[in-house]
């Protein structure tokens, strides 16, 4: 058990709150796979660790990673680092940051062969090796093609095996979990260093003050900022939010995923996988669209483009349907046991949200938001970053940030698929390998900053007593309709103007919030409160972020800046990361940090060929 102090507490009010005190080297914010990979790592090098979850370790949104984890292992395929890395780099649209990238796609396959001996049953070829199979944007020979099979699977359910092998071998490694508790607010010391985290136990009411000399977020991204995602309900940017509370920056924002197959309607996903393994988009006119596009890559080009393909195709009136406002995706050419063995999690899917037999009809599909590129500044060891003008690369003490949360940034302005899976074990593991390096285990841990916890419990108090006239769900309802409509897959300075405006007066909504619920225990509709002041950080600084930058690259494509050899990107000017600060009035600022541009090794020493990677037009 944790080592308790006597209970300290704090008046709010006239109503007193109670802490409990708990002390740890390591609290990991957080057990989907990022978090789970931070914490057997902490764990196994005997750092006395802590995860803190508001769900059950096996329900988050890790678990419903269909497709797969990319990984250059060579199983069915030629393929080598250097060509992950390309795809990598060119997917990011030359934003993402060059040492990270390289660290990501030679680290892949030791990654990948660790969660095997870790026990993740992976599919397998004939003669049991990891089976793989194609992903958008993944190819051979930088870029040149034919697709490369780098996509390790396990079935159509991959992060579900994942996570609970990661979490059964973290149960291994003595590390502590609590469950069902939902982190309200970093503890921040005067100068600027992490101490800690307050939870609150969602099951029995109590308020608890987590002291640790390392804390790593891990709370995933914020797709429930709009209206259709594919992403769990639970996904509501958490991390992001304390961090802009702390005073903290927020990196690339303005760059969010739409996947092309969320199902029409549910917005539930059908993974890449089913392209990868032969599906293909088809129009009311029954032409194969995306051949004109991408001659090359065709159904498995990258997801922005695959995205704005079909957008382009409704608009220009051949969608399919009553309303023709969505494409169809066919599986029912390819043999049914193949479907069977290989994608059986998404014919399931299929039929529940569309009625769709897949081996007999196509499934009506719509790009849908997916993943956030932006999240918490860090760099490849995952430590936080607080960019300054003299430090671009200023690290916050005590700080970490890992998976969707964060942002290394090795996604840039477009994450490849299955490059997220890796991104959560690379990172989450080089998190544990740094914090080993740099706590301090004979140290003692920080004491709690009391003035920073009493202001943490009166917002919470605030906010358990709010008492305007707006339900929560209604505020976010019309964030989420706002964001949906204004930051889309295309954008025009026109609609995130009005994004930034709307999305200004909805966050002075939130004073005028209604929650109708006072219990300290499942009170949901105070956790769903929290949750949404969470969202309005993610999703404001998204907007501004999106308006100031006057360009098109990656997942940001503004209508107004298409043309030029680069397809409206400007390197010159905006080859660069935006961060931002949004203060208690929802007011954001935004400056800018270097790309980094250095690889981790120089060809010499055995890295990459920068010539290869040498920024040019994206074309798949
Ligand atoms: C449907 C779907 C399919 C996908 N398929 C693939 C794929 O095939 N390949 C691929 O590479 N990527 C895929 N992705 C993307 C990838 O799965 C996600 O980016 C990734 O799983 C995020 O993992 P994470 O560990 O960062 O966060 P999550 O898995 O989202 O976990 C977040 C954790 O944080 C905790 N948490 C959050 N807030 C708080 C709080 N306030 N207090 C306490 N705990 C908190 C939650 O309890 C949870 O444990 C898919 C995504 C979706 C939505």
């Amino acid at each position: 058990m944790a080592e308790r102090t006597q209970a300290a507490s704090t008046a709010i009010n006239g109503r007193t709150y109670e802490y409990v005190d708990h002390n740890f080297d390591v609290i990991v914010v957080g057990a989907g796979g990022a978090g789970l990979r931070a914490t057997l790592g902490m764990a196994e090098q005997g750092l006395k660790t802590a995860c803190v979850t508001k769900v059950f370790p096996t329900r988050s949104h890790t678990v419903a990673a269909q497709g797969g984890i990319a990984a250059s292992l060579q199983n069915m395929t030629p393929d080598c680092w250097q060509w992950h890395m390309y795809d990598t780099v060119k997917g990011s649209d030359w934003l993402g940051d060059t040492d990270a990238m390289e660290y990501l796609a030679r680290e892949a396959p030791k990654a990948v062969y660790e969660l095997e001996h870790y026990g993740v049953p992976f599919s397998r070829t004939e003669d049991g090796k990891i089976y793989q199979r194609p992903f958008g944007g993944h190819m051979q020979n930088y870029g040149d093609g034919p697709p490369v099979q780098r996509t390790c699977a396990a079935a159509d359910r991959t992060g579900h095996a994942i996570l609970h092998t990661l979490y059964g071998q973290s149960l291994r490694h003595n590390a502590e979990f609590f469950i069902e508790y939902f982190a309200l607010d970093l503890i921040m010391s005067d100068d600027g260093q992490c101490q800690g985290i307050i939870a609150w136990n969602l099951d029995d009411g109590t308020i608890h003050r987590f002291n640790a000399k390392m804390v790593v977020l891990a709370t995933g991204g914020y797709g429930r900022a709009f209206f259709s995602a594919t992403s769990a309900h639970t996904c509501t940017g958490d991390g992001g939010g304390m961090v802009a509370r702390a005073g903290l920056a927020l990196q690339d924002m303005e760059f969010v995923q739409f996947h092309p197959t969320g199902i029409y309607g549910s917005g539930c996903l059908i993974t890449e996988g089913a392209r990868g393994e032969g599906g293909y988009l088809v129009n009311s006119e029954g032409e194969r669209f995306m051949e004109r596009y991408a001659p090359s890559a065709k159904d498995l080009a990258s997801r922005d483009v695959v995205s704005r393909c079909m957008t382009m195709e409704i608009r220009e009136g051949r969608g399919v349907g009553k309303n023709k406002d969505h494409i169809f995706l066919h599986l029912d050419h390819l043999d049914p046991d193949l479907l069977a063995e290989r994608l059986p999690g998404i014919s399931e899917s299929a039929k529940i949200f569309a009625g769709v037999d897949v081996t007999k009809a196509p499934i009506p599909v719509l790009p849908t938001v997916h993943y956030n590129m932006g999240g918490i500044p860090t760099n490849y060891w995952g430590e936080a970053l607080n960019p300054t003008k003299d430090d671009p690369n200023a690290v916050v003490p005590g700080l970490m940030a890992v998976g969707e949360a964060g942002c290394a940034s090795v996604h840039g302005a477009n994450r490849l698929g299955s490059n997220s899976l890796i991104d959560l074990v690379v990172f989450g593991r080089a998190s544990a390998i740094r914090a080993g390096e740099v706590i301090d285990r004979e140290a003692p841990i920080p004491t709690p900053n009391e003035a920073a916890c009493d202001k943490i419990m009166a917002r919470f108090d605030d906010l358990r007593h709010a008492n305007g006239a707006t339900p929560t769900a209604e505020l976010r309802l019309k964030m989420q309709k706002t964001m949906q409509e204004d930051a889309a897959v295309f954008r025009t300075q026109e609609s995130l103007e009005q994004g930034c405006e709307r999305m200004a007066e909805i966050w002075g909504e939130q004073k005028d919030i209604k929650v109708s619920d006072r219990s300290m225990i499942w009170n949901s509709d105070l956790v769903e409160t929290l949750e949404l002041g969470n969202l309005m950080a993610n999703a404001i600084t998204t907007v501004v972020g999106a308006e100031a930058r006057k360009e098109s690259r990656g997942a940001h494509a503004r209508e107004d800046y298409k043309d030029g050899p680069l397809g409206g990107r400007n390197d010159d000017e905006w080859r660069k990361h935006t961060i931002s600060h949004v203060d208690e009035e929802g007011k954001v600022s935004l400056s800018y940090r270097p790309v980094v541009l250095d690889p981790l090794t120089t060809f010499e020493e055995g890295g990459i060929d920068m010539k290869k990677i040498a920024p040019k037009a994206r074309v798949y």
